[in-house]
């Protein structure tokens, strides 16, 4: 599938679309999945849309990539004991959907069929 923009995630940081969101800071929107692969997911995301893929990000701006994984750390603290699986899909094949880098935080027993 072709990049699109603004990107569905684009739309949630611009309020078009709800969201259950849970942080939020100048660079980064953290926000609940909307079909939760475990009793805790969540997805952090870079307010901008420049980057399609955790692999672009990490070459473009290294410090917004490890502001993504302190965001993660601290989310995971809050929402789920500190203990959490990090995920960014890299590609379709991969199961990548939205073209707009996004980390997975994923806490508690994982459902059926998930990962793992
Ligand atoms: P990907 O498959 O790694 O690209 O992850 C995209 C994620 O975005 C999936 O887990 C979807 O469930 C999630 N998602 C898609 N649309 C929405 C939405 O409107 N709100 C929250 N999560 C969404």
């Amino acid at each position: 599938m072709a990049p699109t923009s603004p990107t569905i995630f684009s739309r949630i940081i611009a309020r078009e679309i709800p969201a259950d969101i849970v942080f939020e800071n100048d660079r980064i929107v953290a926000f609940r999945d909307i079909a939760p692969q475990a009793p805790v997911h969540l997805l952090v995301v870079p307010r901008t849309e420049a980057y399609a893929n955790v692999v672009e990000l990490a070459a473009a701006d290294s410090g917004l990539l490890a502001e993504i994984v302190e965001v993660a750390n601290a989310l995971a603290a809050e929402h789920c004991g500190g203990q959490f699986r990090l995920i960014f899909n890299t590609g379709e094949d991969a199961g990548q959907t939205v073209f707009h880098v996004h980390a997975h935080v994923l806490g508690g027993k994982l459902a059926e069929g998930s990962l793992g």
